[in-house]
């Protein structure tokens, strides 16, 4: 017997019923968990999924088709909630075809309370009414219910042609109807018509079926596929004298196998591809309205570290959440999309001036000061967004995109939190930041990289007590690029880490050699990156290459920026720790610049306070960085730190520095970084010297 939607009803009690492997039950049965897990198939459900091969129980939702699993999920979690329905879904069958299927859901009740759902797959009906159908009225009813099928019949001996629904399909009015075969074959694609009609003349020869897929040209100018099936009907004398077919319009079917390629499965928005499409469309609408609009590029800041630490479940709710917040900014003509990720982008049209795409933009930075709630703790999220308008920066979609994502890097260069719009002055900027990047790679290589060596001095007695290593780059066109620009972009492209490790060996063996010419010791600073830091091997490879030095690590400085440690109090501490007790002294470099928190001061075990030179450079103008550095020097000693001031260029810097008892000074008064040779000859010297110092 075959199941009908009653059926369904009646045997609902026991699932059993249905999954009974019954020879005249042809339709598919299965039962699966809420998430999809197939708990049970009857044969032919067992034949259509290859579940007999398989040694594990898979998902259902595994068989759909990818743009048609977000569909379904939804539809599967209305089941789960207790509501019947039926609804239709293209499979992929084991053998990689596509076919779309009526799928009848219905929950399965114990004690009254939902435990599994039932399903049933039905081919739908396109090869019922083109091959079991005999009878044309039966056929016109139910392709009333199908608007998106047409039936029709040719008489083969006097080759009248009557149809349903051809002309609705095929877009064509009163005096343009289809009134014959003729007229219905002009339709056709030039392309396709002649193997349209060789495969109906095939049928007709061997009295069989047939289908065939064809382009048809619409009156207006669209073109569409359709796929035609057709059998013959034979006289009692086995002669054919019809044609029956149904022609089915397979656009609909078409988009939703391309379902896939135009959403999102997990927030339901438009991706890449469909944001594409609508954004080309609109430039194309703007240049004929003369009304600009915009494209706006939205990274979530951070959101790598949430999805580390909460757990990906928790880091797609929250996607989902963006997702809402997002459209909640926004017109119903605007559109939003996630490109993958944390990326979204949005397009906004029409834009009658242009501090309108401002507004937006703000607009989603206040959607963001309500924090967000998963699992029942609050938290907040920042974005950061480009800009790019069209037709203004540009007319062309990829470029325009590009444009958006190179303003939307500038806004996280600005801290963050906060929009730009794209400028000219970015676009120098990141190529600027292409080359480089792709460059650096082979400096290691070429042995481009060079240490400079810069003196730090006691005030009071001129002595050279330690030297910052620097580095350099010295590029074969370009000459020496300084670390400011390169740095930055290596810790970016996590190039840092091997740079990192070339310094550390260089400025080992140099101290090293300095000792053993037997000149004083001095101590070796060398600046870390925070992204140095992070790497799970670093503890192990530095010491590899301190161990290889044959340096006492008690002549290493570590010079570290706050940032890191602002970040992740706990890590700092911990790694710092580490550190310490190898011997090796740390300082707090750029000190004054960043969040300067006293609270972790304190927590560190830190040596030394490196005030940035910014203060140092005012320091006699300006009362109020006078003010600053006492403070900093004041700060340092009473946590029984050292103090060094960087970026000393004068003597009346030099002279207020030591009156606020600040003892230790690097800057181009005593030397600037110069190279290793120099720098021997330098300690071979002893003490400076500083003349008019009083
Ligand atoms: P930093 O660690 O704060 O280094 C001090 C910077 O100030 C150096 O710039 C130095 O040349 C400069 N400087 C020293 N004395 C004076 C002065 O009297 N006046 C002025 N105006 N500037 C002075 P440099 O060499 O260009 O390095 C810039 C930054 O690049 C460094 O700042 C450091 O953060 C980074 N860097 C340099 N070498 C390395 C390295 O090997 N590894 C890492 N991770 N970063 C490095
Ligand atoms: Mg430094
Ligand atoms: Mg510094």
């Amino acid at each position: 017997m075959r199941l009908q939607n009653t059926d369904v009803r009646d045997c609902l009690i026991d699932p059993n019923n249905i999954l009974d492997d019954n020879p005249d039950n042809r339709d598919a049965c299965l039962t699966i968990d809420p998430d999809g897990g197939i708990l049970e198939a009857n044969e032919s459900a067992s034949q259509l999924f290859g579940l007999g091969s398989l040694d594990h129980s898979p998902n259902i939702l595994d068989y759909f088709h990818p743009g048609a699993v977000f569909h379904a999920r939804k539809n599967l979690a209305r089941v789960a909630q207790g509501e019947p329905l039926t609804f239709t879904l293209v499979l992929k069958e084991p053998n990689g075809t596509f076919r779309p299927y009526e799928v009848i859901c219905h929950p399965v009740l114990k004690n009254a309370t939902y435990c599994s759902t039932l399903l049933i797959f039905h081919p739908t009906s396109l090869q019922v009414l083109g091959e079991e159908l005999n009878d044309a009225r039966l056929r016109a009813d139910l392709i009333l219910c199908a608007p998106d099928v047409a039936s029709w019949e040719r008489h083969l001996q006097t080759n009248e042609f009557t149809s349903h629904n051809l002309d609705t399909l095929l877009g064509r009015v009163p005096p343009h109807s289809i009134h014959s075969y003729e007229d219905f074959c002009k339709t056709i694609h030039e392309q396709d018509i002649l193997r349209y009609m060789e495969t109906c003349q095939q049928a007709m020869d061997t009295h069989t079926v047939g289908s065939v897929d064809y382009r048809v040209c619409l009156d207006s100018g669209q073109i569409k596929w359709f796929c035609d099936r057709f059998r013959v009907l034979k006289d009692a004398d086995g002669h054919a004298v019809k044609l029956i077919g149904i022609t089915r319009d397979m656009t609909l079917l078409q988009d939703n196998l391309s379902n896939e390629a135009q959403y999102c499965p997990l927030t339901g928005l438009p991706n890449r591809n469909l944001f594409r499409q609508r954004l080309e469309q609109a430039i194309k609408r703007s240049s004929r309205t003369g009304l600009p609009g915009a494209a706006l590029f939205i990274d979530l800041d951070k959101f790598k570290e949430i999805n580390d630490s909460l757990g990906h479940e928790t880091g797609d709710h929250i996607l989902v959440a963006v997702a809402n917040r997002l459209s909640g900014c926004l017109r119903e003509t605007d559109t939003v999309a996630r490109l993958g990720g944390d990326e979204f982008t949005i397009m906004v049209e029409d834009l009658r001036q242009i501090d309108q795409a401002e507004l937006v933009a703000q607009k989603i930075l206040d959607a963001f000061t309500t924090p967000f709630v998963c699992d029942g703790k609050e938290f907040f999220l920042t974005v950061s967004i480009g800009v790019s308008l069209f037709p203004i920066d540009t007319e062309d979609v990829d470029d325009l995109l590009k444009k958006a994502d190179l303003a939307m890097y500038q806004a996280k260069d600005e801290g963050r939190n906060n929009y730009q719009f794209f400028t000219p002055e970015i676009n120098k900027r990141s190529v600027e930041r292409i080359t480089i990047k792709r460059q650096l790679r082979a400096a290691l290589d070429h042995d481009e990289l060079r240490l400079q060596y810069q003196p730090q001095v006691d005030i009071y007695t001129g002595e050279v007590v330690g030297v910052e290593a620097l580095v350099r780059w010295c590029h074969p066109e370009e000459g020496i690029i300084s670390p400011a620009r390169f740095i930055p972009i290596a810790q970016e492209t996590g190039l840092i880490v091997p740079i990192g490790e070339w310094v550390l060996e260089m400025a080992c063996k140099q101290c090293k050699a300095w000792i053993d010419m037997g000149l004083p010791p001095i101590k070796m600073a060398v600046n870390l990156s925070p992204r140095q830091l992070k790497d799970t091997r670093f503890l192990d490879s530095i010491r590899k290459i301190i161990g290889r030095s044959g340096l006492d690590p008690h002549y290493l400085e570590f010079e570290i920026t706050e940032g890191l440690l602002i970040e992740n109090i706990q890590f700092g501490r911990q790694i710092l720790g580490e550190l310490k007790a190898m011997g090796i002294h740390l300082a707090l470099d750029d000190f004054g610049t960043g969040y300067s928190s006293l609270s972790y001061l304190k927590d560190l075990p830190l040596d030394i306070l490196k005030m940035d030179g910014s203060f140092v450079r005012n320091l006699t103008t300006e009362t109020h960085n006078s003010v600053i550095a006492r403070t900093i020097i004041a700060l340092a000693h009473s946590l029984n730190l050292n103090v060094i001031a960087e970026g000393v260029e004068t003597l009346e810097q030099l002279e207020h520095l030591r009156d606020h008892e600040c003892i230790y000074v690097q800057g181009f008064i005593y030397s600037q970084p110069v190279d290793a040779s120099i720098m021997t000859e330098r300690l071979r010297q002893g003490p400076f010297n500083i003349i008019g110092l009083t």
